[in-house]
């Protein structure tokens, strides 16, 4: 497995060696603290037979001044073992002053109020910090496909699109939710969790499979979410951020609500999770 720290050695190597491989190349963009979520991310793209290259970088212009960057999980020895492990070819681990520095071409695209939905209302300027420093990565490495997690189904639409808008000609793919033995989805910030805090937090699925079977069956979609709102603050939620059914692209769902999905964000103290799941 070869480890790259900056740019300019990342293309050196891609412009010199990859042609010789032959192969296409995948793209996997991690914060790093690497679970089975994001290996398996990187082995849907090894299966494919792709020159595979993982990037661990804790991006600090996704986060606002009063969120986890300083605590976020970081463990960058174990991941690399968990990444020889399933063969990834190349891991880029950057400084941030290698990103600040490093000067991609000016892509323009529309946002569609990105930062007025969902996650967006909370984290105003997460998905521009998310966006800069993807385009970035992918102008570096110039992928044929980035995989990105439904976990995050508003992050990975969001790129989808704004990769569209630009010259760049990679394909965004999109890889299953990964979850815990109880559906938990997995996170990076599960360890943040306390064993009580677990407990409570596995409800998340739960709520969502009742939603989305009461939702299939045309029952009153309001009034469940409202129940499952109530039900999860009885569980030992301290506030649920949102709970909402959207369309695939993010826009608010009307009846009947086939192939839309529903979107939550709920904390438990200052741990906040998300999830979604297609009805
Ligand atoms: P992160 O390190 O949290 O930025 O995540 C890096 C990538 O892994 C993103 O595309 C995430 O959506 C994806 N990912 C994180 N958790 C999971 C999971 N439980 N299942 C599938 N993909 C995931």
């Amino acid at each position: 497995m070869i480890i790259k720290k900056t740019p300019i050695s990342v293309s050196k190597y891609l412009n010199s060696e990859t042609k010789k491989l032959k192969k296409k190349i995948a793209f996997i963009p991690t914060m790093g603290a690497l679970h089975d979520g994001h290996l398996s991310l990187v082995k849907k793209a090894k299966k494919k037979g792709y020159f595979t290259i993982v990037s661990i970088y804790v991006n600090p212009s996704q986060f606002a001044p009063n969120e986890d960057f300083s605590k976020y999980p970081r463990s960058l020895k174990s991941d690399l073992k968990k990444l020889r492990m399933i063969s990834a070819d190349l891991v880029f681990t950057p400084l941030h002053k290698h990103m600040f520095e490093y000067e991609s071409p000016k892509y323009t695209f529309k946002t569609f109020g990105i930062e007025k939905k969902l996650c967006g209302k909370s984290r105003p300027y997460h998905f521009l910090g998310v966006s800069d420093i993807v385009l970035k990565f992918l102008s570096i490495i110039k992928p044929n496909v980035a995989y990105f997690g439904e976990k995050d189904y508003q992050q990975f639409f969001f790129i989808k699109t704004v990769v569209e808008q630009t010259q760049l000609k990679t394909k965004i793919v999109m890889a299953k939710t990964v979850r815990d033995i109880n559906g938990l989805a997995l996170s990076s910030r599960n360890n943040y969790l306390s064993k009580e805090q677990s407990r409570v937090a596995k409800n998340i699925y739960k709520s969502l499979k009742i939603l989305k079977k009461i939702i299939k069956n045309g029952e009153d979609a309001s009034k469940a979410l409202n129940q499952q709102k109530n039900f999860l603050l009885n569980e030992g939620f301290t506030k649920i951020e949102y709970l909402e059914i959207r369309t695939q692209d993010l826009k608010k769902s009307i009846l009947p609500h086939h192939r839309s999905r529903i979107f939550i964000a709920a904390k438990i103290e200052n741990i906040r999770l998300i999830d979604n799941l297609l009805i």
